[in-house]
């Protein structure tokens, strides 16, 4: 399978650093010389410095950007140079060449925040394979467990880069034994770091025995020497700990080594690429972006262990039709399938939707149906994005990533199909969001701007939600943290130019039902001539654990009521449990069975039977004594020990709850699970206990109930 590899010249050069390119086709290349890779970490670990190097190294940039002058190539978003955090996730396409062949390589950039997971999850929903960073000296961080997880959901292979291995207090065999315990894999060291802190200059390859070593400011340079003497026997033993691993995943390296034969590096790179595709053992490297060492390695090993698409044979997908699963094989003959992941409006090209084309190959010219609206799109102009620049192509092959200019009614997370072919890919899980605050424009003019930058800006993030309140008419701005709706206020005065007011956050709780409830209810309506009937028997009951929505259960013999009603009673108890009867919260889960009812032959219609399951939810709900959900989140503090008291006893305030207190790289950490009602403005507090010292992390861990003696004093107080 071919697949082309360009080559540009400027044509027009436009404002904002855009670039149209005009192209020509110089080589080929096929599809397993391609990667989709994310880089993905802790908030502050060093992705964004890493992916500055890498491009730098790869001769995409020919400036080594830096985070804390506020000009990468990946943070285009003005509002991320500001922050300093990687609020986009932005994807660049670069080349690099090892052994002679070329490689191309996305990457796309994860932000660590906890506050954009949606980001996460979209970018690892489409790479094939990726590299995680963690700090030498802070080991895994909570945010790291938490991106681990969801990789572990899309079974993505990785590799792992201890990074900042010039920090005070780096320490690279106790984050490897860290991440194997708290993240429960199997990471192996292919390499061991010589130095550490000031002395970090280089590392042991375990797999080449051999040492590389850094010189010149930019670490464009490197070279190979032997291994230092007062390495010799550590290194020793971690190759023979990476041979042992290898043995239990590969026959051949297991013959050779209990013969004790020679094994080359390419046996050894290619039985770790197999284990690395299988997930039985996780590459650990080493190195420090900041002080430009350790990065190459990094990328070839990208290019030796993680998978390319070729190695993605099969995609799940779901027939439209039937909503029947099946696996289609991935095929540049096969009809076009993409994902939508990521959608971003740009002032200059207009609205980018980035696509990852799954089989077949999108053109430009193309007619495409878009499996969740049926509806057809058409791709006018296709672009490969280099980050801040974008470049015209005609097509983009199977297993790669390219953008679709001004595609209209499509949605993070749409399928769009080819002729010939009617399925969906799997959906992108997004959390809901659990925080709001009522927003309206500050003059008239903003008002009709505001409706449509809300519109491009819910278009983009999945995890943003507008809703009007019906009781109040208020508009009401729903997103995943504090942190996350200040950054879009933010965007809405200075990209789109609408100042807003915004009113206390309010939290989304939800109700739950304590105790079961048998109940009937008639509805029975006469109006002169035609009538309105329906009669129904149930039990309302609290849902099961872990349960979310309606379970209904139909238990209606001989026919009292006929099977074409039933569907509107489900529909009627779904519909009645977005608001319960204590505050107007939605129940997170419930189960109805229904056991017994009634018709009229003349005066039942479906809309009565929807109707009565309405009036008799909101009449048995309140019979069963509800109670309310709160979001309950986990805090993770680390700060210098002498303030361990202060910090403990807040959070004991706050109504939190202390999990653990351990020593860690940085100092004391402190876990605590603790309500969002009460986490207002909690890092600001912090930072006044602890003069400025300490950090936290903050991510969702569940909803819990409300103690039944603040109940009232939470609703007053959010609404
Ligand atoms: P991200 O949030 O994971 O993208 O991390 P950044 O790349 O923005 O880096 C966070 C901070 O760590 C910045 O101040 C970087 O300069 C610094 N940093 C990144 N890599 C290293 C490293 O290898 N060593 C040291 N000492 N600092 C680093």
């Amino acid at each position: 399978m071919e697949i082309v590899f360009l080559y540009y010249k400027p044509l027009v050069t436009a404002t904002r650093g855009f670039f149209i390119y005009q192209l020509t086709i110089k080589k080929m290349k096929t599809i397993n010389r391609l990667r989709n890779i994310g880089i993905m970490a802790h908030v502050d670990a060093g992705k964004t410095t890493f992916t500055e190097r890498a491009l730098y190294y790869t001769g995409l940039t020919h400036r080594m950007g830096n985070v804390d002058d506020g000009n990468t190539v990946m943070d285009t978003d003005p509002q991320e140079g500001k922050r300093g955090i990687t609020i986009s996730s932005a994807a660049v396409t670069t080349y690099w060449k090892l052994d002679g062949e070329n490689y191309q390589i996305n990457i796309i950039d994860t932000p660590g925040h906890v506050d954009f997971t949606a980001e996460v999850e979209r970018s690892l929903r489409v790479l094939d394979g990726a590299v995680a960073v963690f700090c030498a000296k802070s080991g895994v961080q909570p945010q790291s467990e938490t991106v681990w997880r969801q990789a572990n959901r899309y079974n993505v292979p990785r590799i792992i880069m201890v990074n900042k291995m010039d920090r005070q207090g780096a320490d690279f065999l106790r984050v490897v034994n860290e991440i194997r315990g708290r993240l429960n894999t199997n990471a192996v060291p292919v390499q061991l770091p010589i130095g550490a802190e000031d002395s970090f200059v280089g590392v042991v390859d375990l797999v080449a025995m051999k040492a590389i070593l850094w010189d010149g400011d930019d670490g464009k340079t490197f070279y190979q020497n032997e291994i230092p003497e007062h390495l010799l026997q550590d290194a020793q033993t971690w190759r023979t700990q990476l041979l042992e691993e290898l043995s239990l995943t590969s026959e051949s390296i297991l013959n050779k080594y209990l013969a004790q034969q020679e094994i080359s590096s390419d046996e050894l790179h290619i039985a770790l690429q197999n284990a690395t595709l299988q997930q039985q053992l996780i590459p650990v490297l080493c190195g420090s972006a900041f002080k430009n060492k350790g990065v190459q390695p990094v990328i070839d090993a990208v290019v030796r262990c993680l998978p390319s698409p070729a190695d993605i044979t099969t995609i799940k997908v779901y027939e439209n039709e039937t909503h029947t699963p099946v696996e289609l094989a991935t095929s540049e003959n096969a009809p076009f399938v993409g994902l939508a992941f990521k959608i971003v409006t740009d002032d200059f090209v207009g609205k980018l939707t980035m696509v990852r084309v799954y089989t077949g190959v999108l053109k430009a010219g193309d007619t495409l149906i878009n499996s969740r609206t049926g509806k057809k799109v058409r791709v006018a102009r296709i672009m490969r994005v280099m980050s801040a620049k974008t470049e015209s192509v005609e097509q983009i092959n199977t297993g790669d990533i390219g953008a679709i200019i001004g595609l209209k009614d499509v949605k993070t997370g749409d399928t769009l199909c080819g002729e010939g072919i009617s399925i969906s890919l799997e959906k992108m899980e997004f959390p809901e969001p659990m925080i709001g605050y009522a927003i309206e424009p500050k003059t008239t003019g903003d008002g009709t701007r505001l409706g449509e930058a809300l519109s491009r800006l819910t278009d983009e993030d999945p995890t943003l939600t507008v809703e009007i309140d019906t009781a109040t008419g208020q508009t009401i701005l729903k997103g995943m943290g504090e942190l996350h709706l200040e950054v879009v206020l933010e965007k809405l005065a200075t990209e789109y130019k609408v100042e807003v007011k915004k009113g206390q956050p309010q939290i989304s709780y939800k109700e739950y039902l304590r105790k079961p409830v048998i109940h009937r209810t008639v509805l029975k309506r006469q109006n002169g001539g035609s009538g309105n009937f329906a009669d129904i028997s149930f039990e309302l009951l609290p849902g099961g654990e872990g349960q979310q929505g309606l379970e209904f259960v139909n238990e209606i013999k001989g026919g009292v009521i006929p099977r074409e009603f039933i569907p509107n009673v489900q529909k009627g108890f779904e519909q009645a449990m977005q608001k319960g009867s204590l505050a107007g919260y939605p129940l997170q889960s419930l189960k109805v069975r229904l056991f017994d009812g009634s018709i009229h032959e003349k005066d039942s219609h479906l809309q009565d039977f929807e109707e009565a399951a309405h009036i008799g939810f909101r009449d048995a709900a309140k019979l069963s004594n509800p109670g309310l959900l709160e979001p309950v989140m986990e805090v993770e503090v680390i700060t210098p020990d002498e303030f361990t008291g202060a910090v403990t006893g807040d959070l004991n305030r706050r109504r939190g709850l202390i999990k653990s207190l351990d020593l860690n790289g940085d100092g004391q950490r402190i876990v605590a699970l603790v309500p969002l009602a009460e986490l207002f403005e909690y890092v600001t507090v912090l930072r006044t206990l602890t003069s400025g010292r300490a950090s936290a992390t903050i991510t969702f861990n569940s909803y819990q109930p409300v103690p039944d003696g603040i109940v009232s004093s939470l609703l007053t107080h959010s609404t």
